[in-house]
Formats: C-alpha cells, sequence, structure tokens
C-alpha cells in the first residue's frame, strides 16, 4: 500500500489502520470521514471508476504514472526536441501521445525514449526472465531496467526515475504483499519519488515499506535494502542523526552477511561516512572511508561510479573539517579535479552528478585560496 492516509482527513493510518470503502477499497480513518466522502466529497460519483480500475491503490498509481510521464516529458522537452524513440521509433507515443525522455548518461543522439516503451520493455523481459527461471543474476539484470538505461548502463535520474518508478509499481502492485517483485516495485517508487524531491512522500512510502517488510517477515537482505533507501531520504530531509543510526545498522549487517568486499557494504559505507560528515563527525568519516576506498577501487575497478563518489564524499570531509591542513585542501583540490574528470567522462557535463562535484570543487578551490591569501594588513 503506498496510500496509507485516510482518503478525507489525511490521518495516517499506517498500512493496516482505518476502514476502507467495501467496493473500491478506498480508505479512511472511520465511518464519518466515509459518509462525508460520498455525500459531499464526490465519491458516489467516482467509486465504480476507481473499483473498475482495480480499486483505491491501482486507480491511484494510474493516475500518479499519468501526472509523473507528463512531467518527465515536459522537464525533456528541450533536450528531446526533433528526436525519435530508440524503442518504438516515433517522435510521439502512438497510444498515449506522450513526448520523448533522457535523463541517464546518454549523450547524442542516444537514449531517447517513452516511459511507456521503456516500462513495457521492462515488464516483458523480466516477465520472460521469471516464466523461464533463468536465475538471480538474470533476474537483477532486467529488474534493472526499471531504474536503470539498459544504453548507457548508468541510472535514471530525476522525475524520469520518478515516473519508471510508478510505472513499475502500478505492474506489480496487485501482488500479495509477500511477492517479491511487489516489494522491489514498492522500493523503485520510494526512490523514484526520491529522485524527483518529493522527499515527505517517500519517506511515508519507504517508512510503510520497512513497517511491511517486518511484518511479513521478509529475509535479511530485503531489510537491509529498505533500510539503506530510508535512509537516504532521512539524508536528503536533514535527518542525519535518523539517517546515521540506520546507516551504521545497515553497514555493520551487510559486513556480517556479505563481507568488506561486496558493492552493497561498500555503499553503506559510503552513506555512513556522508551522514558523518554532515554531523561534523569529520575524522570518524575519514577513517571509514581510508579504510574501504582502497577496498572499491580495487574489486569494482574505476568504470564503477562508487570509486569516485566515495572520493568525493572524503574530499568534502576534508575540506569541509575546520581543522583542515593546508595540506588536506590542497588533497581535496587535487582528489575532486580527478574525481570531476571521471564524472565528465562517465556521465557527461550536463548530469547532476558531474554538477554536484563541481559545485564541491568551486569550494575546495575556495577555501584553499582563502588559506593561501594572507590576511589583509592592518596599518
Ligand atoms: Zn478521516
Ligand atoms: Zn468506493
Ligand atoms: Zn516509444
Ligand atoms: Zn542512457
Amino acid at each position: 500500500m503506498i496510500l496509507t492516509q485516510c482518503a478525507v482527513c489525511a490521518t495516517e493510518l499506517g498500512l493496516t489502520l482505518g476502514k476502507k470503502c467495501g467496493r473500491c477499497s478506498t480508505r479512511y480513518c472511520g465511518p464519518e470521514c466515509q459518509v462525508q466522502h460520498w455525500e459531499g466529497g464526490g465519491h458516489d460519483q467516482l467509486c465504480k471508476k476507481i473499483k473498475k480500475a482495480g480499486g483505491a491503490e491501482q486507480y491511484n498509481a494510474n493516475k500518479k504514472y499519468a501526472e509523473a510521464v507528463t512531467v518527465a516529458a515536459e522537464a525533456c522537452a528541450d533536450d528531446t526536441k526533433g528526436q525519435t524513440c530508440y524503442i518504438c521509433t516515433q517522435a510521439l507515443h502512438w497510444k498515449t501521445k506522450e513526448g520523448l525522455v533522457r535523463m541517464c548518461a546518454c549523450r547524442g543522439t542516444a537514449g531517447f525514449a517513452h516511459v511507456s516503451c521503456l516500462a513495457e520493455e521492462a515488464k516483458i523481459l523480466f516477465g520472460e526472465a521469471r516464466e523461464n527461471n533463468l536465475g538471480d543474476n538474470a533476474l537483477d539484470e532486467r529488474w534493472a531496467r526499471w531504474y536503470k538505461c539498459s544504453l548507457c548502463e548508468q541510472d535514471y535520474h530525476g522525475v524520469v526515475r520518478c515516473a519508471l518508478g510508478w510505472a513499475c509499481w502500478k505492474t506489480y502492485l496487485g501482488r500479495p504483499e509477500t511477492n517479491q517483485d511487489r516489494r522491489s516495485a514498492m522500493q523503485q517508487v520510494g526512490n523514484g519519488l526520491h529522485e524527483a524531491k518529493h522527499l515527505e512522500e517517500a519517506l511515508s512510502v519507504k517508512e510503510a515499506e520497512l513497517a511491511m517488510m517486518r511484518r511479513t517477515g521478509a529475509t535479511e537482505y530485503n531489510i537491509l535494502v529498505s533500510q539503506m533507501n530510508l535512509a537516504s531520504t532521512y539524508h536528503s530531509l536533514g535527518r542525519f542523526e535518523e539517517a546515521l543510526q540506520l546507516e551504521r545498522d545497515v553497514y555493520h549487517g551487510s559486513l556480517r552477511l556479505y563481507g568488506e568486499e561486496n558493492r552493497d557494504s561498500l555503499i553503506s559505507a559510503n552513506n555512513y561516512a556522508d551522514s558523518l560528515s554532515s554531523l561534523n563527525r569529520f575524522e570518524e568519516a575519514k577513517s571509514v572511508l581510508r579504510e574501504v576506498i582502497p577496498v572499491a577501487r580495487r574489486v569494482l575497478g574505476e568504470n564503477d561510479t562508487l570509486p569516485f563518489r566515495m572520493r568525493k564524499v572524503y574530499a568534502q570531509a576534508l575540506y569541509e573539517d575546520p581543522a583542515a591542513t593546508r595540506g588536506d585542501l590542497r588533497e581535496a583540490v587535487t582528489t575532486l579535479e580527478d574525481v570531476e574528470r571521471t564524472a565528465r567522462r562517465v556521465f557527461g557535463g550536463a548530469h547532476p552528478s558531474t554538477s554536484s562535484i563541481e559545485q564541491s570543487l568551486q569550494n575546495s578551490r575556495e577555501k584553499l585560496a582563502a588559506r593561501e591569501t594572507p590576511p589583509p594588513r592592518g596599518t
């Protein structure tokens, strides 16, 4: 359930409280809100339509999906002008008339597509892998079509990721709560909302998801992933203490389950260090990163985005530390110069990750310049 509030008064109902419309499953805190919704809120007109669409959750997801596709196509309109979809070869989608999108690392004329076409491909390819029992690796690879571009192999970002998240959720939400694909789909919509900066919405989805995972006895792996996703939203909301607590648990949990060379362990180490830095605990942040950066570079190689994301967090901890020496500041600048070159190569100059690295580089240069210019002499 993504719908966790009373449809009338928005009281938080979690996943199990309250009362449902007997026909369409719209949720209310109690009979008063339900009656009011029917008599004055227009539910008498909509109830049949919602039931026909598959119930309140499906109706909501379909509506959110359509809105998110419109937002994504509008955001990409300048970039996609005069282009065609690499899947259906048209500019306008034959059925939905939606416009094109592209928010990955594809450049030039590559990678333009309709969200509907991307979603259709993901659904078919993943369905095939499930049907033919292709094994975990194939399943993971095909599932990645819901969030990663198959051409440049980088994650979609921003509002495109959000539209694909809703596409994914509307595809699998009808399954039972304990179904693995439904659980993963819930993660996609939570991460998509986060990417589109709908942080409060992302938080409510991710909190509901974690509660559901615990209630239905999900595997430790699933719970760790949920916690990691939830922590990143706390972090973006500036709730660093809550982020840090979860991240510490996830980091230790992944180390125990998978060991230090696993990518998830390394990601969680980086997130943990990032929150330490945000809480001005620079020494601890640096010491975590000094340990894991060499491991990440060795295990993942320089084309994986994680090693350079880690080096960015490390450089930030260096220059943001009020106790930084001039040597630290110089190291921060040279590290970020190198990281920026890699980001340009991997993501391109227009990607938000590249812009954020450029911003850090500029900040580090300013700090260094301030240190190297002698203070004006008094008269
Ligand atoms: Zn209510
Ligand atoms: Zn109803
Ligand atoms: Zn298309
Ligand atoms: Zn791409």
